[in-house]
């Protein structure tokens, strides 16, 4: 493939991605041409993000996940997939595009990579087998319940409990503000073993959503999708439940989070391009005091701040994927990522609707929708304050110590 052709910014099949960005030393010829087959798909299903939508937004998410499982785009979860599809970059991409196209499209991708994905990574043969392959077709969705009513941020003190019966195990609690809940077939649950204290007695569970004892709460929330709460009521599982070993639960959520919150600050990029691109357009063509709103000098810079966010934002959710396709420590360039990119996402998303004036805040336009859709981002899979935790963990003070050792030994008593 002639890869000028593709990062061409003439290109219309890449719209809603930044062209230039995919020919940085981050890509290989192979994302851009995953750039090319999803923002093509999204172009090609426009049918599927216009309002008012044909049925609810439930509904209409796993009408979108089967044609992302026809176009191959959830093929990477196969258990006998080559597998590139499947690295951080690809995921990062996709998660730009989709957003860019629709709240939904991003929704469905994403939930259904983050639910296979400790499948992909933990499960056993038999497992992988069982689930993966309906995933990758789109015909089976998953979920991932980790988060409790009295355990978000703080995941260790996940209450649920895994009583050990027999062979097997019987699960009793309520997992909280879970994506997928009332549509998915199968969760991936954090539970209670008691192998040790806090994060060291939890264990993950794959729980089919046709078993008796789940039962679902839906939960409205401002940007409408497939949402609610888990309550598992004496739910009796075999011992072929458990993914991984018994107490490594919590390793995997975490694992699973650390590797999903660069492609939150992806699918953020996603929307605040969106919002940028409509920004621009309209304050271009918006008459004002005799002149185009564009020309104010205030909003000049303010669509310039956009601009350099979205640079940022994008550049930092590239360094995180590369990072992690090279298996380094990625941890906290993911969270950099994210708390950078869902943050400037807000930011761009508001001065938009602020360019559009009234007309920003009509019910169910694109402003309105970004609106509601964004705010999210910013608190799942690790508040921002959770992000400035682990960034501030991991800072290093030896560096800061050598290099102080060399520039600042006159000045340090
Ligand atoms: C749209 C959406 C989708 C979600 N999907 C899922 C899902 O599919 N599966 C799932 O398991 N969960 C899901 N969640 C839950 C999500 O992961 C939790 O909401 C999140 O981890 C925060 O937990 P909490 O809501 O209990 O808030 P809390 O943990 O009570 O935190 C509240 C606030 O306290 C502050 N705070 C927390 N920790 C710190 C800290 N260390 N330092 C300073 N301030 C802090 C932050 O401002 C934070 O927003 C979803 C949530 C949303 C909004």
């Amino acid at each position: 493939m002639e890869k000028g052709s593709l990062l061409s910014t003439e290109r219309p099949t890449l719209a809603g991605l930044d062209p230039a960005m995919l020919g940085l030393p981050f890509y290989e010829d192979r994302h851009a041409e995953l750039a090319e087959r999803v923002t093509a798909w999204t172009a090609r299903h426009a049918e599927l993000w216009r309002r008012p939508l044909p049925s609810p937004p439930a509904e209409h998410g796993r009408t979108v996940l089967r044609e992302l499982g026809d176009a191959g785009l959830l093929a990477f979860l196969h258990p006998a997939a080559p597998g590139t599809d499947g690295d951080l970059r690809s995921l990062c991409l996709a998660r730009e595009a989709l957003a860019y196209a629709d709240d939904l499209a991003d929704f469905a991708f994403s939930i259904q990579a983050l639910s296979a994905t400790p499948i992909l990574r933990h499960g056993s043969p038999a497992q992988r087998e069982r689930f993966l392959p309906g995933l990758a077709a789109g015909t089976l969705q998953g979920a991932f319940a980790v988060s409790e009513p009295q355990a978000g941020s703080d995941l260790a003190a996940a209450a649920t409990r895994a009583t050990r019966e027999g062979d097997g195990f019987v699960l009793d609690g309520v997992k909280a503000w879970i994506a997928n809940a009332g549509t998915a077939d199968v969760y991936a649950v954090l539970a209670r073993t008691g192998e040790g204290a806090a994060a060291l007695g939890l264990s993950m569970f794959l729980v089919p959503a046709d078993t008796p004892g789940v039962r679902i709460e839906p939960a409205d929330l401002v940007a409408p999708r497939a949402f609610g709460h888990l309550h598992l009521d004496g739910v009796r599982l075999g011992a072929d439940a458990l993914l991984g070993r018994s107490g490594g639960g919590f390793a995997i959520a975490l694992e699973v989070l650390d590797r999903f919150r660069m492609t939150v600050g992806a699918a953020a990029v996603g929307f605040a391009r969106r919002a940028a691109h409509s920004a621009l357009r309209h304050t271009r063509s918006r008459a004002i005091y005799g002149s185009r709103l564009s020309d104010l000098g205030t909003v000049r810079a303010a669509l310039a701040d956009m601009d350099v966010r979205l640079n940022a934002a994008g550049l930092l959710v590239a360094r995180a994927a590369w990072e992690a396709d090279r298996e380094s420590r990625y941890q906290k360039h993911s969270a950099i990522a994210k708390l950078y990119a869902t943050e400037a996402a807000q930011s761009v998303v508001d001065d938009c609707v602020q360019m559009f004036g009234a007309a920003g805040l009509v019910a169910d336009t694109i402003t309105e929708r970004l609106y509601r859709q964004i705010r999210s981002l910013r608190i799942y899979e690790g508040a921002s304050e959770v992000q400035r935790d682990v960034i501030a963990g991991s800072l290093d003070l030896r560096r800061a110590q050598q290099c102080g050792a060399i520039f600042d030994v006159d000045r340090e008593s």
